[in-house]
């Protein structure tokens, strides 16, 4: 858990602050009524807003401004009763319109919190500065001629929401911890997919070093679009060591826009870092300042599901979980769906071993996501209501789960075809008992003479005969009592 890293002579302090940038679940974009969904032909999700044309006048979207406060109260945020809309002026071939419509100085939602989950156990808090709206950009695409570019627009004006943190993270583990947490509850809220392959979800990491025990911040440096969970820990890693070498030797980090080259494993100078003045931010005078009714907000609270960290506790409290079960079972939504599910009625703490242990272990080696999974949530809980009501034993439990596994039947049909039931009759147990006594009048003979280690012998002669149908409970009490 390295939140610092060791140089020559000190010891300098990672500090992070992550900017993050969340495409919203609407259908439509932010200020136009054009489709947002992923992977359509180029340029075929384009108003005439989106283009830049002059004079179209943007129209705000309902559903983006509610995802944003819905995102907001999951981050118990600060939600602010008047934010007001941005233009940030800047040239892009992608950008048509010359300006992105963001928010500056008056967001939408104000500062809040985010439990994280660290490695060893704890779990700290890292405070959020802010969440504003903004439009997103056109893509430009490179690498599809050798000496033009493309341009696509079905992204632009497509609702982002900018999540900024304070610079409370300290190194890569708890980067990545916040993110995972970030995804989840956006994930959990339906705001936004997570998606950091498409692209859904990027993030900036600003990053500076001070020597431990030092209060002031160092000069940062920005790594831009960071778009994997993976990635994130890499650029960290490699920033860190690059910054410690420039400091040791007596330089400056330059405050500048970086980018992550995950081939080459290696950040890059992109541009130095504009100032805010750079931008001309002024409010947009086709826009209204926005107004939020405190009715509104409190009617969109009590209707926001229930979030990771509650659904956590819970799990903790409800059904005895560790903290460590929990958090895995609430990682994604639909495992933690799949095992309430399946604990209902259930021992939950045998369900939750299976599910953890033997269902997830089998998938991850096929590369099978649970959601198609074969085994139903209801088959995981009957196989665990077999196995405590004595209908089968733990062992045979794992030859019907590998044949659920495989084929899909339901536990109690495998158990029936197979005749697998579990030999619970006092006297079937006795005769075979009796018959492995009489197989065996040497081993009988030495175990009465003192050799008490013989008795594992006996009870693995029954469970063989028995075909290991044989209660194990029963036959250890009835071999004691017959030897
Ligand atoms: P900008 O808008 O220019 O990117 P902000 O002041 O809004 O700058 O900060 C952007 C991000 O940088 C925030 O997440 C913040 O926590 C982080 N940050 C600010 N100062 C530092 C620093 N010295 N080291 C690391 N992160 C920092
Ligand atoms: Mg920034």
């Amino acid at each position: 858990m390295s939140t610092v890293i060791q140089g020559e002579d000190a010891v300098w302090e990672i500090v992070i602050g992550m900017e993050v940038h969340a495409q919203v679940t609407a259908e439509s974009k932010l200020f136009s009524g054009a489709s947002t969904s992923f992977g359509a032909e180029p340029n075929s999700q384009v108003s005439f807003i989106d283009a830049g044309m002059p004079g179209m006048l943007p129209t705000l979207n309902r559903t983006a401004v509610t995802q944003a406060v819905r995102t907001g109260l999951g981050l118990n945020a600060a939600v602010n009763e008047v934010s007001v809309f941005a233009r940030k002026n800047y040239f892009y071939p992608d950008l048509p319109t010359g300006y992105q419509i963001s928010q500056y100085e008056h967001p939408i939602i104000g500062e809040g919190a985010i439990e994280i989950d660290l490695p060893d156990g704890k779990v700290k808090t890292i405070g959020i500065t802010r969440l504003h709206l903004e439009q997103d950009a056109g893509k430009s695409i490179h690498d599809m001629h050798p000496t033009k570019s493309y341009i696509d627009l079905n992204r632009a004006g497509c609702a982002l929401m900018e999540i900024v943190s304070e610079p409370d993270i300290r190194g890569a583990d708890e980067a990545t911890a916040y993110l995972s947490k970030l995804r989840m509850i956006l994930q959990y809220l339906g705001t936004c997919n997570g998606n950091m392959e498409e692209g859904s979800m990027r993030a900036d990491v600003n990053l500076s070093l001070r020597k431990l025990g030092e209060e002031k911040f160092g000069t940062r440096a920005e790594i831009k679009n960071v778009n994997s969970i993976k990635a994130v820990q890499q650029a960290i890693e490699y920033e860190a060591v690059r910054q410690l070498e420039i400091l040791e030797s007596g330089g400056e980090v330059v405050q500048e826009t970086r980018l992550w080259d995950p081939v080459k494993m290696e950040t890059r100078s992109m541009r130095s870092k504009e100032d805010a003045h750079d931008y001309r931010y002024f409010p947009d005078p086709d826009l209204l300042p926005l107004e939020l009714e405190s009715e509104w907000v409190n009617s969109l609270k009590e209707t926001l599901p229930e979030l990771p960290d509650q659904k956590k506790h819970r799990f903790m409290e409800e059904y005895g979980l560790s903290l460590y079960d929990s958090s895995v079972l609430i990682a994604e939504r639909s495992r933690a769906d799949y095992y309430e599910k399946a604990a209902d009625g259930q021992d939950p703490k045998l369900v939750a071993n299976w599910l953890l242990n033997e269902l997830l272990g089998a998938l991850n080696k096929e590369n099978i996501p649970l959601d198609d999974s074969k085994v139903s949530a209801e088959q995981l809980g009957e196989l665990v209501g077999l196995i405590n009501d004595n209908t089968i034993s733990g062992k045979i439990a794992k030859d019907v789960f590998a044949d659920m596994v495989a084929t899909g039947k339901s536990p109690s049909a495998i158990v029936e075809e197979k005749g697998l039931k579990q030999v619970t009759d006092t006297g079937a147990i006795e005769s075979i008992i009796d018959e492995v006594i009489a197989e065996n009048p040497d081993n009988v003979a030495a175990y009465r003479g003192g050799k008490d280690k013989l008795f594992g012998f006996f009870v693995g002669q029954v469970m063989k005969k028995s075909q290991g149908k044989a209660n194990p409970a029963m036959v250890n009490q009835i071999l004691k009592k017959k030897l």
